[in-house]
């Protein structure tokens, strides 16, 4: 378990977070992320893995509505 790194008393806990964030003009909602939030003093850090695969879904698909990828090509 992880110190938080804000006020170096509590402890980063791992839940589920909503994040957002704007993405040009439109406003990107990502349920369920994984952070960490401190049970103290309630400092958020968000998991590096998952912001990645965030930030990678993001620059490398057009925003529609879903985030839902998909590879079929017919097989
Ligand atoms: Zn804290």
């Amino acid at each position: 378990m992880k110190t938080c790194p804000a006020c170096r008393i509590g402890r980063l806990r791992e839940r589920l977070m909503t994040y957002l964030e704007w993405h040009g003009s439109s406003l990107l909602v990502a349920s369920r992320m994984p952070a960490l939030v401190c049970d103290v003093c309630g400092e958020q850090v968000y998991d590096d893995h998952a912001m990645d695969n965030l930030q990678q879904l993001l620059w490398s698909e057009p925003l529609r509505g879903t985030s839902s990828v998909s590879n079929s090509n017919g097989r």
